[in-house]
C-alpha cells in the first residue's frame, strides 16, 4: 500500500510517500527565508506559507513517484508536536485528501517521524535501540523497541534550550546569520576546540545523566565575547569550542544510555545530526565502545513529509487503527506512542 505524509509543524512543509519500507518521493518546501530577518521562527508567517506550499509540495511528491492521487491508499500526518497554526493547515489538508479519497488518515507524532526518517535510508530499526533527536526544538534521549507497538521511552530531555536553539542563538551574539548552526558549524573550521573551556552542563556524578541543558553554554559563550570587548572576536575558536562542548555532551549521554540499557544501536536524527563535529565524535566514541551508529542523510534529519509516511507506512503494516475525522492538533503531544492513538493489544 502508498502513504502519502504530510508535515507542517514548524517552517518546513513536507510531502512525502512511502510504500512497504520504500521511499517513493521527498518534497520539502522552507519558509525559513521569511523568518531569517526576525532571527527565528514566526508562527503566523509559518502557517500562511504552510497554506501556499501545501498543493504544490504534494504535487511534486506525487510527480516524483509519478503516482496519481487516486494510487494513495492512506495518509499520515503530523498532528504534533508543533507551532499550532501551522499544524492545523497540514491536518486540515491530510483530513481533506484522506476524506476525497475515500481512505485511512493517521496522525502522527513529529518525533516518532525523526525516528523513522532512518528506516527510510537504514532499514528497518533494531529492537531496542536508543535514539538522540538533537534539532531546533528538542534535545531527547529514547528508548525504542518497535516504534510503532510498543510505548517508546523518554530516558531525557533538555531542560532548558535545545541544542540547535542554543548554537541559533549563539550564532547572533557571535554575529553570524541565520540559521547558525550550518553559520557555527563552517566557522569553527580552522579554529581550535580547546581554546575555550566551555562548561560541560549536567555531566557531574548527582546529575541526571539522561537530561541535557544549554542555556547555560548559550551564557557562557556571550560573556566569553562581552569579555573580548572592542578587540576583534575569534570567532574560530569560539565556534569549534562550542561546538566541542556540545558534541562532547550529546554523545557521551547518548552512549551512557546505551551502556545502561544494554542497547548495541544509536541513532541519531534532527538538525543537529548534521554538526560535523557530532557526527565525528559521535562516530569515534560508538566505535570505541562497539556501538553501531545510524545517522540519516541531511535532508531526512531535518522536518519532512517522508518521515511521516515513514511512521504512517509502519502502522498500515502493523494494522493499527486510523485516526477519527474529527481528530484535532496536539502542539505539545507527550511521546508515548508513534501514532495519536496507540495500537490497541495484540492488533
Ligand atoms: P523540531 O524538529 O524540534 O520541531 P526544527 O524543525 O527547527 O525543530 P530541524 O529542522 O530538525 O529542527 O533542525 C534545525 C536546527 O538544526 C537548527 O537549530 C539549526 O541551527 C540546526 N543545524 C542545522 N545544521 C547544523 C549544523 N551543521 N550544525 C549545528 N546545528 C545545525
Ligand atoms: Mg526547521
Ligand atoms: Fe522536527
Amino acid at each position: 500500500r502508498i502513504v502519502l505524509g504530510i508535515e507542517s509543524s514548524c517552517d518546513e512543509t513536507g510531502a512525502g510517500i512511502v510504500s512497504e519500507g520504500r521511499l517513493l518521493a521527498h518534497a520539502v518546501a522552507s519558509s525559513m527565508d521569511e523568518h531569517a530577518r526576525f532571527g527565528g521562527v514566526v508562527p503566523e508567517i509559518a502557517a500562511r506559507a504552510h497554506l501556499h506550499a501545501l498543493n504544490p509540495v504534494v504535487r511534486e511528491a506525487l510527480d516524483q513517484a509519478g503516482l496519481r492521487l487516486a494510487d494513495i491508499d492512506a495518509v499520515a500526518v503530523t498532528t504534533g508536536p508543533g507551532l499550532s497554526g501551522a499544524l492545523q493547515v497540514g491536518l486540515a489538508g491530510a483530513k481533506t485528501l484522506a476524506y476525497a479519497l475515500g481512505v485511512p488518515l493517521y496522525g502522527v507524532h513529529h518525533l516518532a517521524g525523526h525516528v523513522a526518517a532512518d528506516t527510510l535510508e537504514h532499514g528497518p530499526l533494531p529492537d531496542p535501540c536508543v535514539v538522540l533527536i538533537v534539532s531546533g526544538g528538542h534535545t531527547s534521549l529514547l528508548l525504542v523497541r518497535d516504534l510503532v507497538r510498543d510505548p517508546i521511552l523518554h530516558l531525557g530531555d533538555t531542560v532548558d534550550d535545545a541544542a540547535g536553539e542554543c548554537f541559533d542563538k549563539v550564532a547572533r551574539v557571535f554575529g553570524l546569520p541565520y540559521p547558525g548552526g550550518p553559520a557555527i558549524d563552517r566557522a569553527a573550521r580552522g579554529g581550535d576546540p580547546a581554546a575555550v573551556a566551555f562548561p560541560r552542563p549536567l555531566t557531574g556524578p548527582r546529575d541526571d545523566p539522561y537530561a541535557f541543558s544549554f542555556s547555560g553554554l548559550k551564557t557562557a559563550a556571550a560573556r566569553w565575547a562581552e569579555r573580548h570587548g572592542d578587540t576583534p572576536l575569534p570567532v574560530a575558536d569560539g565556534a569549534a569550542s562550542l561546538q566541542e562542548a556540545v558534541a562532547d555532551v550529546l554523545t557521551r549521554k547518548a552512549l551512557a544510555a546505551c551502556a545502561a540499557y544494554g542497547v548495541s544501536t544509536l541513532v541519531v536524527v534532527g538538525g543537529v545530526a548534521a554538526n560535523s563535529r557530532v557526527r565525528a565524535l559521535a562516530e569515534e566514541r560508538c566505535a570505541a565502545a562497539g556501538i553501531t551508529l545510524r545517522v540519516p542523510r541531511m535532508g531526512l534529519c531535518t522536518d519532512n513529509g517522508a518521515m511521516i509516511a515513514a511512521v504512517g507506512d509502519l502502522l498500515v503494516r502493523s494494522g493499527a487503527e486510523p485516526a477519527p475525522l474529527e481528530v484535532s492538533i496536539d502542539p505539545s503531544a507527550p511521546l508515548e506512542y508513534a501514532a495519536l492513538r496507540p495500537v490497541a493489544a495484540g492488533s
